[in-house]
């Protein structure tokens, strides 16, 4: 997904939270907004698999055709953004980070956090993301990243048609495998049909597509971001620079 995009399914992510929800991270839309673009504009790619590891991964993928643990990052790194939040908000609510942030950096870099998991979780949407075993030559393109590019951009030209599903949102497991099941479904519902749609050239399945995809990206993000809200107890506290109810 392109940054314009990642800031889109950010955006009306937060805007599908509860009420009380969204009063504490709307004014940290900054941090949200900064956090879903960072790792392409900071072109972070590897990480490793955990910290102190020597083996590393590739963090924008979860190529779901390869058997390579080094294919899966993208994975790993929204289970530890997703459960990293959880984990930052339970140490400063305990008083563990009182002289590291006082409230309004504590929420800047919370913002920023859950930007991160919303950006590695619609890169899980992203057909493009999690497959490569596509016959790219055959539809005109002479790399494979070549064809990442026109899919991506394909979305953002669509990003006034879209017509994205909303849904409240709903506790989740923030497991390996909740993450993955992400990527097998847009492995099989949306990147093995690529090379169809392509080949055709059908802008009105490109166009459904995109607004699957968005919707997804959208739904997942939203989902994470209330377990992450409702397990920590986040609207049950006092919030300074909330707008008025
Ligand atoms: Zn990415």
């Amino acid at each position: 997904m392109l940054g314009e995009t990642h800031v889109l399914v950010a955006n009306i992510s937060l805007a599908c939270l509860s009420q009380e929800e969204r009063h504490i991270l709307l004014p940290r839309w900054g941090g949200l907004e900064s956090g879903a673009t960072l790792s392409d504009e900071f072109r972070i790619m590897w990480e490793p698999v955990t910290a102190g590891s020597k083996q590393k991964q590739l963090v924008h993928r979860c190529y779901v055709d390869s058997d390579f643990e080094k294919d899966h990052g993208c994975v790993t790194r929204a289970v530890d953004h997703a459960n990293g939040s959880i984990s930052f908000i339970k140490d400063y609510l305990k008083g563990d980070l009182d002289d590291a942030y006082n409230e309004v950096e504590f929420l800047e870099n919370l913002g920023m956090f859950l930007g991160i998991a919303s950006h590695h979780i619609a890169d899980l949407c992203t057909p493009i993301h999690v497959g490569h075993k596509i016959d790219f030559k055959s539809l005109g393109y002479p790399t494979l990243s070549r064809f990442h590019s026109k899919t991506e951009r394909d979305i953002l030209r669509n990003h006034r048609q879209l017509r994205t599903k909303l849904a409240k949102p709903k506790m989740v497991d923030l497991t390996t495998e909740y993450f993955w099941d992400i990527a097998r479904y847009t492995y099989e519902n949306h990147f093995l049909k690529l090379e169809g749609i392509y080949r055709k050239g059908n802008t009105e399945s490109i166009l459904d597509m995109s607004s699957e995809i968005v919707s997804n990206a959208i739904r997942h993000t939203v989902n994470v971001w209330h377990t992450i809200m409702a397990k920590t107890g986040m609207t049950k506290q006092k919030w300074s620079m909330q707008p008025l109810p």
